[in-house]
């Protein structure tokens, strides 16, 4: 499967999402995440961190654009590329070293490193969603290679999840 739409009640739901992908990417992978600022990006990667029982702050990086995890063995990156001036500074930063097969790579704002970037497993766009008087969130997955496929799949068989019907209008 290589689409999945969630309907993300809450923060919480959020973080599920998160610590679900973690489950579901423990040989690491490259996630793209989307959405405007205050989407819920980054809960979505506190979430995932929290899963893994990392008890330390969790925040965007957003000055020194990458976060470097170790958790059990596994290498996390979490990258905030909103202030990338220039693509090419992600050359500098050396950041081949951190897309290695086994390292899971969470990537905000992965328009500005365009070109720069490897190509995603999963591409996770979060969007508000009005719901009544509260304001919830969707998120809509893409899958782009059989890992991320595979993934999607188990999402889809998750029943911790509200699925919604995919938008044909975008
Ligand atoms: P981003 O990294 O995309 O800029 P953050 O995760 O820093 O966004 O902030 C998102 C904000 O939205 C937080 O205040 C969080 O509590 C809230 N939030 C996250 N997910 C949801 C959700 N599903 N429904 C409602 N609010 C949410
Ligand atoms: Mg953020």
């Amino acid at each position: 499967m290589n689409e999945i739409n969630i309907l993300l009640a809450d923060e919480d739901a959020t973080m599920e999402l998160g610590a679900k992908l973690g489950a579901a990417l423990t040989g690491g992978g490259i996630v793209y995440l989307q959405g405007d600022l205050g989407a819920g990006k980054t809960t979505l990667c506190r979430g995932l961190l929290r899963s893994l029982e990392y008890l330390g702050a969790v925040k965007s990086p957003t000055y020194t654009l990458v976060e470097p995890y170790e958790i059990n063995n596994r290498r996390l990156f979490h990258f905030d590329l909103y202030r990338l001036g220039d693509g090419e500074e992600l050359e500098y930063m050396g950041i081949r070293d951190y897309f290695a097969e086994d390292n899971l790579c969470l990537i905000e704002w992965p328009e500005r490193g365009e070109g720069f970037l490897p190509a995603a497993d999963l591409i996770v766009k979060v969007l508000p969603l009005a719901m009544g008087k509260t304001m919830g969130r969707e998120a809509k997955i893409n899958a782009l290679s059989s890992l991320g496929s595979n993934v999607v799949t188990q999402l889809s068989l998750s029943l911790s999840f509200k699925q919604l019907a995919p938008n044909k209008v975008e």
